[in-house]
């Protein structure tokens, strides 16, 4: 068996991890390209969304490597996601792929089905090393969360421009190379120091943006345009929403141990606009602008795909949000068709326009 999954930021370091530590053989699809983009928007429906598009393109990337099982996580709630694994499988058996394809639902407190299925898919392993994999996982998930925070730190004080980039860069291939806690520990440090030398001697106050919307289109620098990296080496510090880690306590061991899936606090924060689920990061995408506004940032920018249905109804709600507590949003709605040129003049008129609001707020 040649296993692979889809792309979603880093996350390949932490879930190559898991399966390699499981003995199963790991076939990575390559990082995302515009090749990944034709190949997945030419094979699905034209409406769905971009994150299933570019799965497709992810998987049949992998097979051409030779990967002939995908696992994927499945999902619940009103929007699409619940339908992707039983779509993806019917285009990839359409193309006349012989696939097999395992989705993992969210466990919704029956951990043994979750269990279950990755004892299929692994063959019979040991409680133990079920641990192990699951601790050298998560171990690596923060690394990648703690070292992409202190990025976006230290972007905007950069001493060259792409300093932090390539320095983000060297710090994970330390951590990938990493197979035992001690080394992953020992490669965080490493990495950090490498980013933090990068921070020249300034201490200028800087417009601070804050990111929220769609979680694959928050963690995926193809997709958003390198949106952090644009912003930073324009000297804004970047406030993102969702870490990786977050994601998977929420969605998977709060789930798994029949823990208050949600937390209160996002409700709470974006009830007065929104007070129910509405699939997605929907409500999240409302609470953390609330947050950001409280917390004073400068601006905020909403990410979402064409056609996804919470962030469309965030969207609908954030001017009235913007305009309550007084916070620049602007909405970038992307797609296959979306160009990194036409975003960067976005973004640079949305950082001239959270300038001009500082200065008049001082
Ligand atoms: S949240 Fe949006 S992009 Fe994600 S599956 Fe649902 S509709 Fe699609």
């Amino acid at each position: 068996m040649k296993l692979t999954f889809a792309r979603l930021g880093n996350l390949h370091i932490a879930g190559k991890a898991i399966f390699e530590a499981l003995e199963v053989d790991v076939v990575l699809p390559p990082p995302p390209t515009k090749r990944t983009m034709s190949l997945g928007s030419l094979h699905s429906p034209e409406f769905a969304c971009l994150p299933l598009k570019v799965n497709i393109g992810n998987y049949l990337e992998a097979m051409e490597k030779g990967a002939n099982t995908i696992v994927m996580v499945g999902g619940i709630g009103p929007c699409r996601v619940g339908l992707y694994g039983e779509v993806q499988r019917q285009i990839l058996e359409g193309l006349g792929h012989d696939i097999k394809m395992v989705v993992v639902e969210p466990p919704q407190g029956r951990l043994s089905g979750v269990l279950r299925q990755l004892r299929e898919l692994t063959g019979a392993q040991t409680i133990t090393q079920y641990i192990k994999a699951a601790n050298i996982g998560w171990r690596k998930l923060t690394a990648i969360d703690a070292l992409e925070k202190l990025a976006l730190k230290v972007r905007p004080f950069e001493e060259s421009r792409g300093d932090v980039s390539s320095a983000l860069n060297t710090a994970l291939m330390l951590l990938d190379d990493a197979d035992n806690p001690k080394d992953v520990a020992c490669a965080l440090e490493k990495g950090k120091t490498i980013i933090e030398v990068c921070h020249k001697k300034d201490d200028s106050d800087r417009p601070q943006i804050g990111i929220v919307g769609e979680v694959f289109m928050v963690l995926e620098p193809f997709v958003n345009c390198e949106i952090e990296k644009c912003l930073g080496e324009m000297g804004v510090v970047v406030h993102r929403s969702i870490y990786l880690s977050d994601w998977i306590m929420e969605h998977v061991v709060k789930d798994a141990f029949r823990v208050l899936r949600k937390s209160k606090t996002p409700y709470e924060l974006a009830k007065p606009y929104l007070c129910h689920f509405v699939g997605g990061h929907g409500v999240e995408t409302i609470a953390s602008t609330v947050d950001y506004a409280r917390q004073g940032l400068d601006g905020v920018i909403q990410i979402a795909p064409f056609t996804c249905m919470p962030e469309i109804i965030a969207q609908d709600l954030l001017p009235t949000v913007s305009r309550d507590l007084g916070i620049p949003v602007m909405t970038l709605v992307l797609d296959e068709h979306s160009s990194g040129t036409g975003v960067l003049t976005r973004l640079e008129a949305f950082v001239d326009l959270v300038q001009m609001s500082r200065s008049s707020r001082r």
